[in-house]
């Protein structure tokens, strides 16, 4: 097992751009892989010289014969105490769908010290709860989490697992499917039945969002992919908290490398973006950070969350925790403003499920437009100060 580049190697450094771990280099004209590379393979698929060769065991497929035994959609369900994460109902939501379209059950998989009541989870589509309670499980130890659930996967064999692509969620679902041998698709944006091979489809954006790539796992099982909150809307709560409740008893060794110090709350100013009802956002049209000023005026008016293009947090001229887009926050407001934003489509990958959108821009070929549902063509440093004055004059103020 090994990776070895061959004579054809040009030293063009492509397999350098594209491996994630900063494992090779070009070292006198020649791509040279240093010890912590992981045999991913993203260099010898990029490699147009075809120089790179990796040799890894193959994965043994699942036995046709055997794929029967893995039964129905599992979310994995993120809870915090008593709380549960958003992004869990929503996958809720769309795995009753799927397992509508397979004729499966839909069941939850939730881990914890016990504390969490699971009646709303059938509300919200679930035909099972599975539970594992254990004191260990308090913590969301990532490492002891990724344990206890292989142990229920292996156990109850579904065919499809979800989870919502938070830092948990991207944590332990990719330790799982490493240990199973299985595919993940992370950050999906669509999911759905193949209607003639029952497979599950998979689409997330691809080369840097300019594509969509629908992606299936045919021969491995469980098929298990991640999907950013906000994807996809909270299903309606359908007023039956019926269903079969089954507690799982983890009988494998959780250990852990990890031992938590401390909890820190993250302080937040003002509303959180992926909760809010209202968010202004701004672009690169807006000139300068004295131009973004007029953005958060007018959040502060309509009492909203302040969201930025990509552009402009390179810019500087807001920090991160305010992008939205692909690499950045997803969301789903019930109003979205959009002032001098172009309308790239990384990112409309994180707005456009949005209720209602108004963009702004003067550009009337803009792309933010095919999305919008109310568009003004015009400078953004004319139309905000009126949009403003305008409110003010509305809620009273100076
Ligand atoms: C891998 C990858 C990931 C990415 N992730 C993200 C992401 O998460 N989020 C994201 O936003 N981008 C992301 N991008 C970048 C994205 O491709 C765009 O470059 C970015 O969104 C452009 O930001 P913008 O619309 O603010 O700027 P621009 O593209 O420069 O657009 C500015 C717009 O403002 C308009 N304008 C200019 N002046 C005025 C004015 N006075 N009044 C009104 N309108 C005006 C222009 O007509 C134009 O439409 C990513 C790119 C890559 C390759
Ligand atoms: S991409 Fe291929 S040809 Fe180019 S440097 Fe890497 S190994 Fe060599
Ligand atoms: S196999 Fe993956 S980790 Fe190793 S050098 Fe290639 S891209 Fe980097």
């Amino acid at each position: 097992m090994g990776i070895k580049i061959t004579k054809k190697c040009i030293g063009c450094g492509v397999c350098v751009d594209v491996c994630p771990y900063s494992a090779i280099m070009i070292i006198e004209g020649m791509a040279v892989v240093e010890g912590h590379c992981t045999l991913c393979g993203a260099c010898a698929e990029a490699c147009l010289e075809q120089a790179i060769i990796i040799d890894r065991p193959a994965v043994k497929p699942v036995a046709e014969q055997d794929k029967d035994q893995w039964r129905g959609v599992w979310v994995f369900v993120e809870t915090h105490g008593t709380d549960t994460s958003p992004v869990s109902y929503e996958l809720l939501g769309e795995g009753r769908k799927l397992a509508d379209r397979l004729k499966t059950d839909l069941s939850a998989i939730v881990l914890g010290d016990g504390s969490y009541k699971t009646d709303d989870l059938f509300a919200r589509g679930a035909d099972k709860v599975y539970s594992a309670a254990h004191p260990y499980l308090a913590d969301l130890d990532t490492e002891i989490c990724s344990l206890a659930l292989l142990e229920c996967i292996n156990r109850y064999k579904p065919e499809i697992v979800l989870a919502g692509a938070t830092s948990f969620g991207r944590t332990v679902m990719p330790k799982v499917a490493a240990t199973l041998e299985t595919g993940l698709t992370a950050d999906c944006t669509g999911l759905d039945i193949d209607k003639e091979k029952g497979l599950l489809l998979q689409t997330r954006p691809t080369f840097g969002g300019n594509l969509m790539a629908t992606i299936v796992c045919p021969d491995r099982r469980p098929q298990m992919a991640t999907v950013r909150p906000h994807v996809f809307k909270q299903p309606e709560i359908n007023g039956s908290s019926q269903g079969e409740k089954i507690d799982v008893q983890l009988a494998g060794n959780l250990t852990s490398r990890i031992s938590l110090l401390d909890r820190v709350v993250e302080l937040v100013a003002g509303e959180k973006l992926e909760d809010a009802d209202i968010i202004v956002a701004g672009g690169r049209g807006l000139g300068s950070t004295e131009g973004f000023e007029h953005v958060k005026e007018l959040a502060r008016l309509l009492k909203g969350a302040v969201g930025a293009s990509r552009a402009v947090v390179d810019e500087g001229w807001v920090p991160y925790s305010h992008q939205v887009g692909q690499t950045g926050k997803t969301v789903c407001p019930k109003l979205y403003i959009a002032c001098g934003i172009s309308g790239a489509i990384q990112h409309l990958a994180g707005m456009q499920t949005s209720d209602r959108i108004v963009a702004i821009n003067r550009d009337p070929d803009a792309p933010i437009f095919d999305v919008a549902d109310y568009g003004i063509v015009g400078d953004v440093k004319e139309v905000l100060p009126l949009l403003i004055s305008s409110l003010k004059k509305e809620f009273g103020q100076a």
